[in-house]
């Protein structure tokens, strides 16, 4: 476990971040709201003790976890929902969007056939379907203890993406999934949902809020002048580029 900051510790990471638990697993966050908290995103499921452990390092109460928030359905960030929906009864909150795809195990549309076609994932992984408790579209407004965190579609690197904002004490905290990461990154895939117009939306989108902390789906934390980094992302988008792939 790592805490990022006053109220945002790493719970999860694989090898494209911090490989504090699975390799296949995003970076999963756990805000602290005080007499709330949520996950933002599952990891895969491949290392649900050790993200569990990890949240019980925090000092926070399991119980206290009501929530899960995906940012998108790959099965790095959201394969992982069933285990904490079964085993802690955590509502999981999705994209109204991509709700159906979690709910049925979608292996066409969470890309997680092609995963496995590419070798990315074991041939007998098969997505856990999992309810959602609570489907989410722009301008959403959720509530976590003392805080609240504004719901943004954010699509491009997938359908159904979005992202999380947090405004507290002059600070704006970006929660950002796939859509953004440190050194203004994105990830383009070769999957059926994936959109460079959108993307380019996406982070016009997300580069006119002027972030200063990052909290992406991998890689480093951003905790000061995140805009100088979508800033950079953007500078490519409107030469016609494409900014540099995670
Ligand atoms: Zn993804």
């Amino acid at each position: 476990m790592i805490q990022i900051s006053e109220r945002v510790y790493l719970i999860g990471s694989g090898k494209d971040g911090s490989e504090l638990s699975h390799p296949k697993d995003c970076n999963v966050f756990l805000l602290d709201g005080g007499t709330e908290a949520v996950l933002i995103d599952a990891g895969s499921g491949l290392a649900h003790e050790t993200l569990v452990a990890n949240i019980a390092a925090t000092g926070i109460p399991l119980e206290r976890v009501k929530r899960v928030l995906l940012t998108h359905i790959h099965g790095d960030h959201a394969a992982g929902a069933y285990d904490f929906y079964a085993g802690y009864g955590m509502e999981i909150a999705v994209s109204a969007e991509a709700a159906p795809w979690l709910e049925q195990g979608d292996m066409e549309k969470t890309s997680l056939t092609a995963a496995q076609r590419a070798g990315v994932y074991p041939q007998d992984f098969r997505y856990p379907a999992c309810p959602a408790s609570r489907r989410l579209s722009e301008g959403d407004v959720l509530t976590v203890g003392d805080i609240s965190l504004q719901v943004l579609d954010t699509p491009g690197h997938s359908r159904g993406h979005i992202s999380f904002v947090l405004n507290e004490g002059g600070v704006c905290s970006l929660f950002s999934g796939d859509a953004l990461f440190a050194g203004g990154k994105i990830y383009i895939q070769n999957s059926w949902d994936c959109s460079i117009q959108d993307y380019a939306a996406t982070i016009a989108k997300l580069h006119a809020l002027r972030a200063d902390r990052l909290y992406p789906g991998h890689g480093a934390c951003l905790l000061a002048r995140a805009h100088e980094h979508s800033a950079r992302a953007q500078a490519c988008f409107e030469r016609l580029d494409i900014p540099p792939n995670l």
